[in-house]
């Protein structure tokens, strides 16, 4: 495996370079080892700084830290995802757990830029759950019961409204909550670098390439050198089944998004000025599409099991076509070359849509697996994972715990063959809305 950085997102090239950055050059020893520099290894850090401020805790990161899924995701910090109904109480309170833990994410990032004054473009605005179909508004209307029985806030809106709001025709209908933010995920991340304490030793571009525990320590091996650690915690995300983590109840899947330039004053005009907006789609493989406070389309329409860590840039133009296209069919007027930037990124799922937060063996330590809810859950695990390494517990710990867990995943080339067939189908599903 080798992970790398590109030059490809336009959410990181949006922010100033960080030349000053440390690679690991010595062998070190310390009482705590973060793997996976993102949202949540970034979260982890931070709060054991708090709980040990004269503990040695050193955080590495393969790529430059914050340059994975944390700096190029589509920057929706979720209050709820979208289920289709549900036929029994049971189904009803899985959902509201699942709720529960978006909405202790939304604390701890909420927290985290309060305390820290971080500008992040955050915006309160809500997200809509729309379809081109008009059968989908069936989907939406079940959706609206489950969300009144958790009393949540919502609105059903038709066509013509959402075409005043969203400034294209191409929805039919949309279902519209209030508690969803919208952000700039790579300032997000940028600030939790930048807020390290000085007790916390960050190294770049250094990969974990092997692991072992040996008479109570842990030996971990980078290219040059190596670190010995009394304690680990796994935060690498996508990144997690390449170095034996769990390895049978998660899997990678790789994603692309592609963002336009800003549009003019005429092009802004012409669409009907709208106010930024995001929208989810309502079937699993349909496209997000974002409008942004600078007047960039942002739109996120594949997700596939890729072999390899780096996308290769022949795949890459072949997904920026097919992001064009989703561009085109909303927004008609646009210019044809409008897409300024293309990117890839990498997140882990598993089979059931858990997520993953637990101590695996004594001193070892792994939180990761969260769909398209990382920003908050990620926020919220890595924090809670730095808690429960430390021998203490919370509140949050209790809320997390009662989540579900991970359901067991084929062998391959089996789970690859049914992953693939089921991302095939569910696109097939959600053809129209790409
Ligand atoms: C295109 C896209 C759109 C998305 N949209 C949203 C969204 O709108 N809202 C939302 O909440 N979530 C979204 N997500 C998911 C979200 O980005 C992730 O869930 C979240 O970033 C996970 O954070 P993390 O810190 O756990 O992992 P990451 O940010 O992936 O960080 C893991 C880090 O581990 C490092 N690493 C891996 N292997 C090693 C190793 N061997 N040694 C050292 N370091 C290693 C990697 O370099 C990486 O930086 C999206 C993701 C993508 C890709």
């Amino acid at each position: 495996m080798q992970v790398i950085n590109d030059k490809t997102c336009a959410w990181i090239n949006d922010l100033n370079s960080r030349p000053n950055y440390k690679v690991l050059s010595k062998n070190e020893e310390c009482e705590w080892l973060i793997v996976g520099a993102g949202y949540t290894g970034l979260s982890a850090a931070r709060k054991l700084s708090e709980l040990h401020p004269n503990q040695k805790i050193i955080i590495v990161d393969a790529q430059l830290a914050g340059e994975g899924a944390s700096g190029r995701n589509s920057g929706y910090l979720v209050d709820t995802t979208l289920n289709d109904g549900f036929t029994s109480n049971k189904d009803l309170y899985n959902y509201k757990k699942k709720t529960d833990i978006y909405r202790l994410g939304i604390n701890a990032v909420k927290k985290f830029i309060k305390e820290h004054q971080v500008d992040c473009d955050w915006n309160e605005a809500g997200k809509y759950f729309a379809s081109s179909k008009k059968e989908d508004k069936k989907i939406l209307i079940n959706f609206s019961n489950t969300l009144s029985k958790l009393g949540f806030e919502y609105n059903l809106f038709d066509k013509k409204e959402l075409s005043k709001k969203l400034g294209t025709s191409f929805y039919d209908s949309a279902l519209y909550t209030k508690g969803g933010i919208l952000l700039h995920p790579g300032k997000l991340v940028r600030a939790m670098i930048d807020t390290l304490s000085k007790n916390i030793d960050l190294y770049e571009k250094s990969q974990l390439l092997e692991w072992k525990k040996y008479g109570g320590k842990i030996f971990c091996k980078f290219k040059n050198n190596n670190i010995i650690t009394k304690k680990i915690i796994f935060c690498t995300n996508g990144f997690l089944k390449s170095l034996g983590i769990k390895k049978n109840y998660n899997f990678p899947i790789t994603l692309t998004a592609s963002m336009t330039r800003p549009l003019s004053d005429n092009e802004f005009k012409s669409i009907g000025e709208p106010k930024e907006w995001g929208v989810l789609p309502v079937r699993p493989m349909g496209a997000t599409v974002r409008m942004t406070k600078d007047r960039r389309v942002l739109i996120r329409n594949t997700a596939e099991v890729y072999n390899s860590f780096k996308m290769s840039d022949e795949v890459l133009k072949k997904r920026s076509l097919n992001q064009k296209y989703g561009i085109k069919k909303r927004f008609p007027t646009l210019a044809d070359d409008i897409i300024e930037s293309s990117w890839s990124g990498i997140v882990s799922r598993t089979r059931n849509s858990s997520q993953i937060f637990e101590k695996i063996e004594n001193n070892i330590f792994v939180a990761g697996c969260y769909n398209g809810s990382g920003i908050g859950v990620g926020t919220l695990f890595g924090e809670q994972i730095a808690i429960m390494a430390s021998n203490e517990t919370s509140d949050e710990i209790s809320i997390i715990e009662k989540s579900n867990k991970p359901t067991w995943l084929p062998p391959q080339p089996f789970l690859n063959l049914s992953v693939k067939a089921r991302l095939i189908y569910e696109r097939l599903k959600a053809y129209s809305d790409l």
